[in-house]
């Protein structure tokens, strides 16, 4: 038994058939000290007291018995980004910003070179091609033309 008496006009946590939801309300009737009717806090609605225990049912959601959404976990192996981003500390983080050539389209870089770039810091040369090369920066990869 709770020791609280409840009277109309007392807030109750109850279910309410409209909101399909428990909420809170109040009460408007009680009959032998039990509530009997309530009117929701949230649309007003005055129904008959349905205690929130009844409720209990969204425990248990229906179509999911034996079919336990398991969350996938998140793909374990490296990702690629955090690959880089991991190579691009231990070859550049502890460089000079000084010590790289600032890119221009028409430099030339030799693989492993480090490049200074006005948007991308500092980065290093990873792969060298007719016409780009291959950079890598804070940010990742980057392809950039040169000459
Ligand atoms: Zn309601």
């Amino acid at each position: 038994m709770r020791n609280k008496i409840l009277s109309s006009g007392d807030t109750v946590e109850a279910r309410c058939t409209r909101c399909k939801t428990v909420l809170n309300h109040t009460i408007v009737a009680l009959v032998d000290g039990r509530i009997a009717r309530v009117v929701c806090n949230t649309c007003r609605g005055e129904h008959n007291y349905h205690p929130p225990a009844a409720a209990r049912k969204s425990a248990v959601a229906p179509g999911t018995a034996g079919v336990a959404k398991v969350a996938k976990p998140r793909a374990l192996k490296k990702d690629p980004e955090a690959a880089d981003r991991q190579e691009w500390i231990e070859l550049c983080a502890d460089i000079d910003a000084e010590r790289g050539i600032a890119y221009s389209m028409t430099g030339k870089f030799r693989m492993n070179a480090f490049v200074r770039h006005l948007a991308f810091g500092l980065g290093i040369v990873r792969r060298v091609d007719i016409g780009k090369v291959e950079v890598l920066f804070q940010d990742g990869k980057k392809l950039l033309k040169t000459g």
